[in-house]
């Protein structure tokens, strides 16, 4: 068989001077890629958030009243331990007292300890309040943090969903009350280890009475809030979910794939404490996260009316149904249809469709082996060569990363590695990856004939269909579709007789056969291309080459007139893309880039140095760092830093109070040694940092014990416990020790400020510079300290060395 076996005469009739020409012979292949490419972009479209809601009756969820909750909070940035975060307690008690609700505040210690991480503690505030129901079964909890990141305004992060749970309670009230309980909760000490959940989980006796957790978060400033974390047992949940949402966005392969992510949200807790419920959050404009950037003005308030169409649909469902009725054992594999509808089956319902379809797979193969249009040792070829476009694909993409990676070096923002212009990137590679696909296909043409290429193509989603049934059940959805409907068009074309399968009616079957794929397919690959960033964009190149295996027969029939001009084609555009990413100004006031300087003092020396990880001084670190500043550890300072090498600059001591420790007990029974101490910042800093050179095997803050396993020390040398907003009087530390060794403790505390230092003026960042988020940038650290020989008096006096 040769190239040109499959085309068929067209059954339009054309002009005779055009009847040559070979453009109108792949006319309709182009119209059917053409019509391909604009489904691909409508279904990532589509994914678009709600538009905003104004005026609506009070009973509804309105975007703009929750905006000016928004307005009256999200005006500077609020961590834990600052005084902008109690002006933000505040206001949230105040406006739940306004609707008429009882708040509390939960003042407690909360305690998260992890192996290999620090132990995290904060003096936490959750507010809390109930709108109590007419027949309670069990509880709908409401959940929002209110604490920010260190730099952030916290509009997104989580503002956005403080303001719209806050809207929802107001909806809710303004109507008939539901028959369940509806706790509204904003957790404090999110950012900081997801402390404020902690504490509500084991502290608040009304835990034990919520049925239903709904988790509302952000990592961006803008796009469709999306459902992408479930508790296991999913099923009920997907069925009210879907019931009861106009504009869902979700689906379960993302779901799989976060439960194998590191990252956290409060929602984990929950989870961890056998809880149900749903996490939602929008992630996109990932520059925003955590920066100054994060404020109302950059803010789409579509997501925020995203986030509230959710929490009102939901609360209202879940609110009036039996939440203690049995909870059935079944998972759902679910997604959505243009953020329009959830579509939703059990993974039963999952497996009988995938072994259907798989034998379905088999019965066209030998289908067209039958008709004489497919060969075995075709389909090998056809297989390996979408192997081939992967591998190709998947190379050629990481080594222009890799070139422009040094381009990019002095372009990225922030240490996500993210640029301003990641979206052109984006579509620069996806163009490079149809390139590679398709000279591996001008290649393989030579010696396979289409028909067993494409279809060789098709067990790729066949294999990767088995693969995912193992580890990621909730990504079947993404290849049995594409690959049931691309069956069906084998099976036409190879039943239909050849004379009456025109070249238009051939294209006609492939593209609206595709179709599903491309719907399900393409805004998947964008979603994974918005949470992985441009470092991991190779990950979107395979499922771009299996979309380009849907629509095999288009790109070859079309390649058949033009042989090179579809990777010439794609090539050209891809490199437009990214010369366009790359001529873009560098950065701006909208577009900033990060940097860190922070300034630590050694109480016990006496020096002082500012310090930076960034790789060099730039213009605005150079009033504190001078050109030939050196790199170095900072281990005298900050320990647990473990020899990282920072770039640092002595500075002039500031007169500030060092923390303190006054040891109020100290005994030795047999051969073990209890010391129990309080810990304070002298200045009352935001945050205290015990770092320990000594084992010790049982300890407790404030009484709450740090205990990563019971039969492991609590606390291994070198480790330390981060305590966030620590009460005036400081925190009280009880540690078990083996008395042959003296205690050794180093307190540094933090605060969210450079020091005042004599003769030091800190002028004001440029407007195209902000504070680094995750670093210790603009915060000044004062440590001191403390040798606790072994002594059997009661109350020792304190040696410091
Ligand atoms: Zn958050």
């Amino acid at each position: 068989m040769t190239n040109n076996d499959v085309i068929v005469a067209s059954d339009a009739p054309v002009p005779t001077f055009l009847k040559s020409h070979r453009l109108v012979k792949v006319l309709p292949a182009f119209l059917a890629l053409g019509f391909s490419a604009c489904l691909a972009l409508l279904s990532i479209w589509s994914l678009s958030p709600p538009e905003i809601v104004a005026n609506v009756s009070p009973g509804e969820f309105s975007s703009a009243r929750a905006r000016d909750y928004l307005k009256a909070f999200a005006v500077k940035p609020h961590p834990i331990g600052s005084t902008a975060h109690a002006e933000v307690r505040d206001y949230i008690f105040a406006e739940l007292a306004k609707m008429g609700l009882a708040p509390q505040v939960q003042e407690t210690t909360a305690v998260r300890t992890r192996k290999g991480s620090a132990h995290r503690a904060a003096t936490v505030q959750n507010i809390i309040a109930k709108l109590g129901g007419t027949a309670n079964t069990r509880a709908v909890l409401l959940v929002a943090h209110y604490d920010a990141a260190p730099y952030s305004l916290g509009a997104s992060d989580d503002g956005a969903a403080i303001a719209s749970l806050l809207e929802t309670l107001r909806a809710l009230k303004a109507n008939a009350p539901l028959k369940n309980d509806v706790i509204f909760l904003a957790t404090d000490g999110e950012e900081i280890g997801l402390l404020g959940a902690t504490a509500f989980v084991q502290q608040h006796p009304w835990a034990k009475d919520v049925g239903v957790v709904l988790n509302f978060e952000a990592r961006g400033d803008h796009g469709p809030s999306i459902m992408f974390q479930t508790t296991d047992r999913n099923g009920w949940l997907i069925d009210e979910l879907a019931e009861s949402v106009s504009r869902p966005v979700a689906n379960s392969l993302s779901a799989d794939i976060y439960k194998r992510l590191p990252n956290d949200t409060d929602f984990t807790v929950f989870q961890q404490a056998g809880m149900n419920g749903l996490n939602f959050a929008y992630i996109e404009g990932v520059a925003a996260y955590h920066t100054s950037l994060d404020n109302l003005a950059n803010l789409d308030e579509r997501s925020l009316q995203h986030h509230g169409m959710y929490a009102l649909a939901l609360a209202r469902r879940l609110g009036n149904s039996d939440l203690n009725r049995p909870i059935s054992k079944s998972e759902a594999v679910y997604f959505d249809l243009f953020g329009r509808t959830l579509i939703h089956y059990s993974r039963t319902t999952a497996l009988v469709l995938s072994i259907l379809v798989a034998l379905l797979t088999f019965g066209v193969i030998v289908l067209g082996l039958r008709r004489g249009r497919l060969t075995l040792s075709g389909q090998i070829w056809g297989f390996l060569a979408l192997l081939l476009s992967m591998i190709g694909a998947t190379l050629l993409v990481m080594l222009v990363y890799w070139i422009l990676a040094t381009f990019l070096g002095s372009r990225t923002s922030f240490r996500q590695g993210d640029t301003w212009t990641n979206h052109l990137y984006l579509a620069g590679f996806v163009f490079l990856t149809v390139a590679a696909t398709a000279i591996v296909y001008n290649l393989f043409r030579k010696k396979v004939s289409i028909d067993n290429l494409a279809t060789g193509a098709l067990i790729w989603f066949l294999l990767l269909l088995i693969v995912s049934h193992v580890f990621f059940p909730g990504g079947t959805y993404l290849l049995v579709w594409p690959l049931l409907f691309a069956l069906i068009a084998w099976i036409l074309k190879f039943t239909l007789s050849p004379a009456k399968l025109s070249l238009t009616k051939l294209c006609l079957i492939s593209a609206v056969c595709a179709a599903p794929g491309i719907i399900l397919m393409s805004p998947m690959i964008y979603q994974i291309f918005v949470a992985v960033g441009i470092s991991q964009t190779s990950l979107v190149v395979v499922p771009v080459t299996l979309l380009i295996g849907l629509l095999l027969i288009n790109f070859e029939l079309m390649a058949t007139g033009f042989r090179w001009l579809v990777p010439a084609a794609s090539a050209l555009v891809a490199v437009c893309f990214i010369v366009v990413a790359l001529l873009q100004p560098n950065f701006s006031q909208q577009q900033p880039r990060g940097n860190e300087i922070f300034y630590v003092l050694n109480a016990d020396t006496g020096k002082a140095v500012w310090a930076t990880s960034d790789a060099r001084p730039d213009e605005w670190t150079s009033q504190f760092l001078s050109r030939d500043a050196t790199a170095a550890p900072l281990n005298d300072y900050l320990p647990w830093l473990n020899n990282t090498a920072f770039l640092q600059q002595p500075a002039p001591a500031a007169t500030l109070a060092a923390p303190e420790i006054k040891v109020l007990d100290d005994q030795v029974q047999e051969q073990t040694r209890r010391i129990h101490m309080r810990v304070n910042s002298a200045r009352e800093a935001a945050t205290l940092f015990i770092y320990s050179g000594t084992e010790i095997s049982e300890a407790s803050v404030n009484g709450q014990p740090l205990a990563k396993r019971p039969d492991a020390p609590a606390w291994d040398k070198g480790q330390m416990l981060i305590y966030s907003a620590p009460p005036r009087e400081g925190v009280e530390l009880l540690l078990t020790i083996k008395s042959s060794e003296p205690l050794i403790v180093k307190v540094v505390d933090r605060s969210f400020q450079f020091p005042e230092l004599a003769n030091v003026t800190v002028k004001a960042r440029p407007n195209y510079i902000v504070p680094a988020p995750f670093s210790y940038t603009d915060s000044t650290f004062i440590g001191k300290s403390f040798s606790l020989p072994v002594t059997q008096a009661t109350v020792s006096s304190l040696t410091s060395n």
